[in-house]
């Protein structure tokens, strides 16, 4: 399939809409008790319900429909006081009821935000709603294709909860979309409604791409993209639809309304189902479950118990602790990352050490490992103590780092540490002095040109006293001392 080049696709607008497919972290699935473990054997989670069994009926967990809220309210949603379950009716192997339990016109929240900042600008985009519905099971293909080929079935998946969040057409560029997902999937996992773990599948998206000429007020027809099932990819995928339709309109033709599927493999979508070929669902409220009210008690004892979100808490950081806006980003990756650097500043009462601490040392140890703040081997409260120590000048950063190296890897605290290694700044002007006098006798030349004018030397038996106290002086003293021996 051709795509454009990029002086031609810069005629043109894109247009994206996401959807968002995330996964509650209930214990339970959402209409029986069955575990929602992930990794059990086949259909070894399952019951008459989630079976679709003739005469089993489904009851609606309440856990479920409480993290459905919190997510609601993460995405500054309206939280509807009655929304109503809808069956959306399809055939598939893995779908055993032949239909879906979904909410239609009448959905859990609508109505809301998220806000991104790309290059520097600040946007919002509508989100138009979130519903609740359950999720099908898994086939698993072997020998596709073959002549001997075989599908199995695992129900171990069907009737996991998730909600659904759908935005408005409201994002210009991959770029955006790629901030959207971010953004959302933050709010979300701060909110411990999901773990949003991709690889999992406990968030999927499907995005929707059209294109008009710049200009253009109407909408150009959409194009569904699924499959598609890291942010990466959405971004790639997101920009090689936008190529490929502006090769098809520049090209004389015509984009119709389909559901294509990205290859992460080629990197290009392939066309799946025609608008002609798309499912009639057949929606009808559901006969089995009775409306869902959430009184507005549910809904405050909802917000109550939310914790502050990824947005508030950065600014906060900025504006509290006086961090730059990229640390504020990045030590609110994750509320885990968040909550460890904010330990370490209660426990130092030094933030920017903190943040540099944090981000610099200790998220090198971690990389190699792949681990994030929030996993550290060191107790925040330890590297808390350590930041301290060093504020207090009991440590110097030589040495601090040293003991930071030895923290990872017993999990000890710094005072414990320091004293084992006998670790401990030299602040005695006396021993210093002394020090200072071997340095400049062994140097006879530079103590010269020091006299002579050359005052940067100074830094030369700074360096000279470290090495030989092994990094322990204290720096200030020894600059004043050898200020006073020098002049
Ligand atoms: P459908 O009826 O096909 O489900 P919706 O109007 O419900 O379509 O929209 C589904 C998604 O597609 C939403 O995320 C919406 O923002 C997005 N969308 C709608 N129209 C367009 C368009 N012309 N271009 C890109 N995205 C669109
Ligand atoms: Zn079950
Ligand atoms: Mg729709």
């Amino acid at each position: 399939m051709e795509t454009a080049p990029p002086e031609l696709i810069a005629k043109y607008e894109a247009v994206i809409g996401l959807e968002v497919h995330v996964q509650l972290a209930t214990r339970t699935k959402i209409f029986c008790g069955c575990p929602t473990s992930f990794g059990a054997a086949p259909n070894s989670n399952v019951c008459p319900v989630c079976l679709g069994l003739p005469g089993a009926l489904p009851v609606l967990s309440r856990e479920a429909v409480d993290l459905a809220i919190k997510g609601s309210l993460a995405l500054n949603c309206k939280v509807a006081r009655q929304s109503r379950f809808a069956r959306k009716n399809y055939f598939y192997p893995d779908l055993p009821k032949g239909y879906q339990i979904s909410q239609f016109d009448e959905p859990l929240a609508e109505h809301g935000w998220v806000d991104i900042v790309v290059d520097g600008k600040h946007k919002r985009v509508g989100v138009t709603r979130v519903h609740m519905e359950d999720d099908a099971g898994k086939s698993q293909h072997e020998g596709f294709r073959d002549s001997a080929s075989y599908t199995y079935v695992d129900l171990n998946r069907s009737g996991t909860p998730l909600i659904e969040i759908v935005s408005e057409p409201e994002m210009r560029s991959s770029d955006e979309a790629f901030a959207y997902v971010t953004e959302l999937k933050q709010a979300i996992q701060f909110m411990d409604v999901s773990t949003c773990d991709m690889e999992k599948g406990h968030l999927r998206c499907d995005a929707n791409v059209s294109v008009r000429p710049w200009g253009q007020s109407e909408f150009g027809t959409k194009v569904e993209v699924k499959n598609v099932n890291s942010f990466r990819f959405l971004k790639l995928a997101i920009e090689y639809e936008i190529a490929r339709q502006v090769a098809v309109i520049e090209g004389g033709g015509k984009i119709f309304q389909e559901t294509r599927l990205y290859n992460p493999d080629t990197g290009v979508t392939v066309g799946m189902r025609s608008k002609e070929q798309a499912h009639d669902y057949r929606y009808f409220p559901e006969p089995d479950l009775v409306p869902l009210r959430v009184s507005e008690k549910w809904e405050s004892e909802a917000r109550a118990s939310m914790p502050e979100l990824p947005s508030l808490r950065r600014a906060r950081f900025v504006e509290s602790y006086g961090l730059r806006e990229y640390d504020a980003d990045v030590l609110t990756a994750s509320r885990a990352s968040a909550d460890y650097f904010e330990e370490v500043v209660r426990t130092s009462g030094e933030p920017k050490l903190a943040a540099n601490w944090v981000m610099g040392d200790l998220a090198g140890m971690l990389k190699p490992l792949g681990k994030e703040i929030g996993e550290s081997p060191v107790a925040a409260k330890h590297l808390g103590e350590l930041v301290a120590m060093v504020a207090k000048k009991e440590l110097t950063g030589p040495m601090a780092k040293d003991v930071l190296a030895k923290m990872f890897e017993s999990g000890d605290s710094p005072a414990v540490i320091a004293q084992r290694e006998g670790l401990q700044t030299i602040s005695d002007t006396g021993a210093i002095e002394k020090i200072i006098d071997e340095v400049m006798a062994a140097n006879p030349k530079q103590v010269e040109g020091y006299k002579a004018g050359k005052v940067t030397l100074i830094g030369f038996f700074a360096g000279q006293v470290m090495k030989a106290t092994r990094g322990q002086a204290n720096p200030q003293v020894v600059q004043e001392l050898l200020k006073a021996k020098l002049s």
